[in-house]
């Protein structure tokens, strides 16, 4: 079960812990003000359950979310599971609207912003995991984490939250 926590590292003195499982430097995501509104409002209306939606754009400018129902066998209290009907609903709105899936997000009620053990066990490499904390039901922190590459951790992002119209970046590249 927990077979990969408490392994001492023994006698190899100095090799230490794989190199695998050093973090990966911090990267910015840029997200337009009325994005991280809606997520705040989508969390907010779903508290004191879980809200869990899409994201798009690139992996460095979010453009636009999506909200995704939010139902696991569990209930929707705790848990946040994408469903591979979600996922491709999120893909095909993506293609129609010339864009790309970058991630998701999910809300964490009464919960600080940082991923859980069963996020990091649902989470797929590649994505931005956008968490916002409710707390009482008021939207708080909002942070962003992507999946290291050996599955160990999450890393952190840092949100860049703009009150620009997005074109004016997305342009610059
Ligand atoms: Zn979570």
């Amino acid at each position: 079960m927990d077979s990969m926590d408490a392994k001492p590292t023994g006698d190899a003195a100095g090799r230490g812990a794989a190199a695998a499982s050093q973090p990966a430097p911090a990267r910015t995501v840029v997200v337009p003000a009325e994005v991280a509104e809606a997520i705040r409002r989508h969390a907010a209306e779903a508290y004191p359950n879980e809200c869990c939606g899409a994201l798009f754009g690139t992996e460095a400018v979010l453009t636009a979310m999506l909200p995704l129902p939010n139902v696991t066998n569990e209930g929707p209290r705790r848990r946040f599971l994408v469903l591979p009907d979600d996922y491709r609903a999120a893909d095909v709105h993506a293609r129609e609207a010339g864009t790309d899936l970058a991630g998701f997000y999910h809300s964490h009620p009464d919960h600080p912003a940082r991923p859980s053990r069963y996020d990091l066990d649902h989470a797929w490499p590649f994505f931005i995991y956008v968490i916002v904390s409710v707390q009482q039901g008021e939207p708080r922190d909002m942070t962003s984490w992507r999946l290291r590459d050996d599955r160990t951790a999450f890393d952190a992002d840092v949100l860049d939250i703009r009150s620009e119209k997005a074109d004016r970046w997305l342009t610059r590249s």
